[in-house]
């Protein structure tokens, strides 16, 4: 997904450009050996289908057109957190649901259809090329001994990429890693959507909690599915047999997803995967870069997939190097990476953050962190019942607004609101609404419609 996102930002901006993969792609919707994370549950942020439509303008309508679904991101779908959903209320933010071999398809149709762009598929590349001094990449290798020259390189071959080794191999300082072991094992099977189904929502996302250990999400998708994705952290992950299926969807805190699975038709068989650990490398900090390289996507930063951030960040940072390339100025790489780590800070922080709520997970766990998770929780109890907390959560989780929204002090006046007692935050609200309107039925008759 980097790569036809960065292919199609250079392809502004250079006569030509050659698109290098490994795999021979699928003629239109497809699963391939060079994603297997293509069975899993593919999320995109609403941030993420903005950069889209920025960089291929009509992409999320021409989606749902061809069957994606598109609904309201919290009215329609089931976020629950501390033990109950966040209040169902319009947010203004829609979402756009489909699978990821259906997302990528449409993406490639698009890139395909630029002109002075070739794909040049079954093909893998081996290491980089340099000039004789090794102060530019001049073109990459192939496993066949071709090489491909180009004045400029964008790695993006995602997360099992060999740059820290072909950097080395240039005589240039690999990188340093930040690691977030996270034990995440996910089971993913598809399943015939009817109508009545989930009250006719459209999804159920249960996060794993550090008690339970077990999470699970369920997404309508193109032509009448679910995707049910089953989700386990440091704990055995749930097997691929239907009565296996189901026994873990039955340990989860809600029942939303197991009375789906126990009566929709399954389609296909269940896929597995493991995932450890997260993992950002930090070009950022590099000293010494060689001039005509780039790198993106999962090969910068893999983010723990339960949060649905990667194909969005890919997204942003394909803009954010088309304004790189726009000001004409040397030294790409070095302030791409500069944008990059601005772009990747935010889903970072609070990734990671959130994670060290297991005590399995290894990090720095700081004062400031345990006491950002214990207010987290106390807003995503409030978020029950407060329509004004769930929205504002669901904007800053999807890039669209910065965390320090969440701690403005009329949010902060509402956790703290939300932690009182019944009796007393009704007083509260009473005494804080205009006259005539009552702020908590308000926010009840939200939560209720
Ligand atoms: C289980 C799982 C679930 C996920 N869920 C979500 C989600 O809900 N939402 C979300 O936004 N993201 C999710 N992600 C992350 C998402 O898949 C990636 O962030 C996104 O695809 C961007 O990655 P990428 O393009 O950098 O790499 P990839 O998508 O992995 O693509 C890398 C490409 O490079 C090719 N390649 C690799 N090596 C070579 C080589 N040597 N030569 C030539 N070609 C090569 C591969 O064939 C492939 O086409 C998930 C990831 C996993 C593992």
């Amino acid at each position: 997904m980097a790569g036809l996102l960065a292919a199609r930002v250079l392809s502004d901006h250079f006569t030509h450009v050659t698109l290098v993969e490994r795999d021979v792609l699928p003629h239109g919707i497809g699963q391939r050996r060079g994603v297997p994370q293509g069975h899993h549950t593919h999320g995109l942020l609403a941030g993420g289908g903005q950069a889209l439509d920025r960089l291929f303008p009509g992409l999320t309508h021409q989606l749902v057109t061809d069957g994606a679904v598109r609904a309201d991101i919290l009215a329609r779908t089931r976020w629950v957190f501390e033990g109950a959903p966040l209040a169902q209320v319009a947010s203004g933010m829609d979402g756009v649901m489909c699978t990821r071999p259906f997302l990528e398809a449409a993406v490639r149709t698009r890139v395909r259809a630029r002109a002075n762009l070739t794909f040049r598929e079954g093909s893998h590349v081996v290491g980089l090329r340099s000039d004789d001094a090794g102060r530019r990449v001049t073109g990459v290798t192939l496993l066949n001994g071709d090489v491909v020259a180009a004045d400029l390189v964008v790695d993006a071959t995602g997360r099992g990429s060999r740059i820290s080794q072909w950097l080395l191999a240039l005589g240039y300082p690999a990188p340093g890693e930040d690691r977030v072991e996270v034990g995440l094992s996910y089971t993913t099977r598809l399943f015939r959507r009817e109508p009545h189904h989930l009250g006719g929502d459209c999804g159920a996302v249960v996060p794993p909690t550090s008690a339970g250990k077990r999470g699970g999400v369920l997404i309508s998708q193109e032509d009448d599915r679910w995707t049910v994705t089953l989700i386990a952290h440091f704990v055995p992950g749930a097997g691929e047999t239907p009565d296996e299926f189901l026994a873990f969807a039955a340990q989860l805190p809600c029942r939303d997803i197991y009375d789906v699975v126990r009566s929709a038709t399954p389609i296909g068989e269940a896929a597995s995967a493991r995932f450890p650990a997260s993992i950002r490398r930090r070009f950022e900090h590099l000293r010494r870069f060689p001039e005509g390289l780039v790198v993106m996507g999962d090969a910068i930063c893999s983010f723990n997939p339960i949060y649905g951030q990667g194909m969005s960040v890919a997204a942003l940072e394909a803009v954010a190097l088309g304004s790189v390339l726009e000001s004409g100025e040397p030294s790409v790489g070095k302030r791409f990476f500069r944008q990059a780590a601005r772009i990747i800070d935010t889903p970072w922080t609070t990734a990671v953050g959130n994670d060290l709520r297991m005590p399995e997970v290894t990090g720095p766990r700081t004062a400031v962190g345990t006491l950002i998770n214990a207010y987290m929780a106390r807003l995503h109890r409030a978020a029950h019942r407060d329509a004004t907390l769930a929205i504002t959560f669901m904007r800053v989780a999807n890039l669209l607004e910065h965390p320090a929204r969440l701690f403005a002090p009329g949010i902060v006046a509402r956790v703290l609101r939300g932690a009182l007692p019944l009796r007393l935050r009704r007083a509260v609200e009473r005494a804080q609404a205009p006259a005539g309107l009552d702020s908590s039925r308000e926010n009840v008759a939200h939560h209720s419609s």
